[in-house]
């Protein structure tokens, strides 16, 4: 029997059954319209996230059911899901990892050009989880810089569309000076990255 879907959001009545996004803030007029550019871009970027799953255990097969039409990524311009790091601008790791898996999702994350996010889903990317043992990295943040973490084991699709909207928060407030701030570049280097 299929499971109710619900979504972490209010209702909303629909004055239209095409779903639009929200407009930046800005300044409207007769034929015009003035915004921050930031904003914009933001806009543009937040609402065409390109993901790439790197899937190691059970939590790909929740992975599987977020991508399938039930709860389908691709509403959120997500689609375009692939294994190419340089066309991607959203890490999703799923699943435990290996201390000697570690340096592969390093080099991932590496191949992948700025701006790039991270999703860390599930308890054993984010620290671990019931796998307190030698050969298991406690948790991915451990060697790179982690956007949200999505608890649970696994944690459901709802879960993740949640997860995956707060990436989408932080994709549209984030300023387009932000990679070259110092702040950002201190945070690059306390990982070894340049
Ligand atoms: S968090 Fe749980 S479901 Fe996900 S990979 Fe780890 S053990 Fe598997």
């Amino acid at each position: 029997m299929a499971r109710p879907v619900q979504y972490n959001i209010l209702e909303k009545q629909m004055e239209s059954p095409i779903g639009t996004v929200v407009a930046p803030e800005g300044f409207t007029g007769e034929g015009f319209f003035a915004s921050k550019l930031s904003d914009v871009v933001g806009l543009a970027r937040k609402n065409s996230i390109w993901p790439l799953p790197f899937a190691t255990s059970c939590c790909g097969i929740e992975f599987m059911a977020l991508m399938g039409s039930h709860y389908d990524l691709a509403r959120f311009g997500s689609e375009r899901v692939s294994f190419s790091p340089r066309q991607c601008d959203l890490l999703m790791v799923m699943g435990t990892i290996a201390k000697k898996m570690a340096p592969i999702v390093k080099q991932v994350y590496l191949q992948m050009a700025e701006p790039r996010w991270v999703l860390a889903m599930g308890a054993c990317a984010c620290s671990g989880g019931i796998f307190d043992s030698y050969s298991v990295l406690q948790g991915i943040d451990q060697i790179i810089p982690v956007d949200v973490y999505v608890p649970g084991c696994p944690p459901r699709p709802e879960a993740v569309l949640d997860g995956f909207m707060k990436v989408q928060e932080l994709v549209g407030k984030e300023s387009i000076r932000r990679r070259n701030s110092e702040q950002y570049k201190q945070l690059l280097e306390s990982y070894g990255i340049q």
